[in-house]
């Protein structure tokens, strides 16, 4: 079976692969020293995309390929020829030996690295089958996690459009928010339900107040929610699901009409490859300030890297993952300069946590912490859901976590700013709204 050696691997096509790539040629890589592995048939792309604008048709490749998101160069295909980047697509690593360091492929063929290998695998959707719930393998029933799953998801909507159809959203979550407005928005208005096991949307970042508003929203736009919701089976015709069974807070059992679902209910990090080979924490690979796993010269980052953070409400630091595409880029670029450099190591890794999301015509920012002993303040106009948010006050008023709705950039550059400063005597910003947030925080 062939086999080639590379100086630098990296093992995954997500967003962080597609950002490594792009740190190594503004590093001055040599031609022939990188090669990427994908079992995607496509190269990497900006995920976010998928359960925002493909949905609504708008995004589609090459238009998204990385790294045009973070406001670099679109590197399709040839970008990777020219740079002298080897992209194996459609190739999946079935063994991970990093003695040797060799990865085999399904095919048999070996690829090995002289020097480093970046683990970016990052995470696959959380399947309910693995909870045992019954019909879950049925047709019909979608996740979303890459451009495959997006465009099946497309033409599953197009075509319950056509038919009449009925569908029904797994989960309260980033997916279950992003995908029920994408469906409400391409003809299945008054045809899609939320179902969810929490009292509120994104429970996990929205406070009551936040959710209410983002509920009126989704209702106004033919969107019904079931909340308290879990969810026991699904029921089927010839091999394709027709409803959904879930139980209420009170264990009463109800059904739903569904030709149609989507199921967000989280993220499993990839770190299969390396059990027993590496040092793990969080659900992923531990890393520290460098992107450096416990095998020297192996690197993780995104979605899978467990990285040291200091907590904004705590100051304790811990090893967490962060599944967002922020830190795909920035720990990306991390790893990449720790290997490179040729003088002193780069900075440690200085991390602040930042969502984002876009529903409908609205679009939020949130930074830092939603620690729950904190003391919330909401401020703006929240009736009018316009310019409104959230802040919360860690021990002595410091601020430790921001949300904000429709602001301008300037307005979330200073909420950003004041969260990563732990900004205090913020209290008085429930009686402020708009651009007077800016004149307050300053
Ligand atoms: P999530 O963690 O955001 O939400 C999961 C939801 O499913 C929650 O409401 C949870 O309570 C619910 N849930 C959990 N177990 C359940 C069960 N057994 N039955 C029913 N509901 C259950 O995860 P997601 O929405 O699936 O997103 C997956 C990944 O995609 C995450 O990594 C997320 O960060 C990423 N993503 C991010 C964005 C963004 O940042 N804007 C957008 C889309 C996806």
């Amino acid at each position: 079976m062939p086999s080639t050696t590379y100086r630098t691997v990296i093992l995954g096509g997500g967003n962080a692969s597609g950002y490594a790539a792009k740190a190594f040629v503004e590093a001055g890589v040599e031609k022939g020293d990188v090669c990427i592995i994908t079992d995607e048939a496509v190269v990497a792309y900006e995920r976010p995309a998928l359960s925002k604008g493909y949905l609504l048709g708008a995004a589609r490749l090459p238009g998204f390929h990385t790294c045009v998101g973070g406001g670099g160069e679109r590197q399709a295909p040839e970008w990777y020829a020219e740079k002298g980047i080897t992209y194996l697509t459609s190739a999946r690593v079935t063994k991970a030996d990093l003695a040797a360091r060799t990865l085999t492929l399904a095919s048999g063929d070996t690829v090995s690295y002289s020097q480093n290998l970046i683990i970016a695998t990052g995470a696959r959707a959380v399947k309910l089958a693995e909870f045992g719930v019954p019909g879950a393998d049925l047709s019909g029933i979608h996740y979303l996690r890459d451009v495959k799953d997006a465009e099946s998801l497309v033409a599953a909507v197009a075509a319950a459009k056509e038919a009449s159809g009925k569908a029904v959203i797994v989960g309260g979550g980033y997916i279950g928010m992003e995908c029920a407005a994408g469906l409400a928005s391409t003809g299945l208005a008054g045809a899609t339900t939320i179902v969810m096991p929490e009292d509120r949307l994104m429970a996990r970042l929205l406070t009551p107040q936040l959710a209410a508003v983002y509920e009126r929203l989704y209702g106004d736009k033919g969107v019904s929610m079931v909340k308290g919701a879990k969810v026991t089976a699904f029921a089927g015709k010839d091999g394709k699901v027709t409803g959904v069974t879930y139980t209420d807070g009170a264990g009463a059992t109800h059904s739903l009409e569904a030709s149609l679902v989507v199921v967000g209910v989280g993220a499993r990090a990839n770190t299969d490859l390396f059990t027993g080979q590496l040092e793990m924490a969080a659900g992923g690979i531990k890393v520290d300030y460098m992107m450096a796993t416990s095998v020297p010269g192996v690197y993780a980052v995104g979605d899978v890297a467990a990285f040291p953070l200091t907590s904004v409400a705590t100051g304790q630091v811990s090893h967490v993952r962060q599944e967002h595409v922020t830190h795909c880029r920035s720990s990306a670029a991390q790893a990449v300069k720790a290997i490179t450099s040729t003088s002193a190591p780069p900075p440690a890794y200085d991390y602040l946590p930042f969502f984002y999301s876009r529903v409908f015509n609205l679009s939020w920012v949130f930074y830092g912490e939603a620690a729950a002993d904190a003391t919330t303040v909401h401020f703006g106009d929240m009736t009018e859901a316009k310019v409104f948010g959230c802040l919360w006050l860690g021990a002595g008023g410091r601020l430790v976590g921001a949300f904000l709705e429709g602001g301008s950039a300037e307005e979330a550059g200073v909420l950003k700013a004041a969260v990563a400063a732990g900004a205090k005597g913020l209290e008085g910003l429930d009686t402020v709204s708009g651009s007077g947030l800016v004149a307050a925080i300053k």
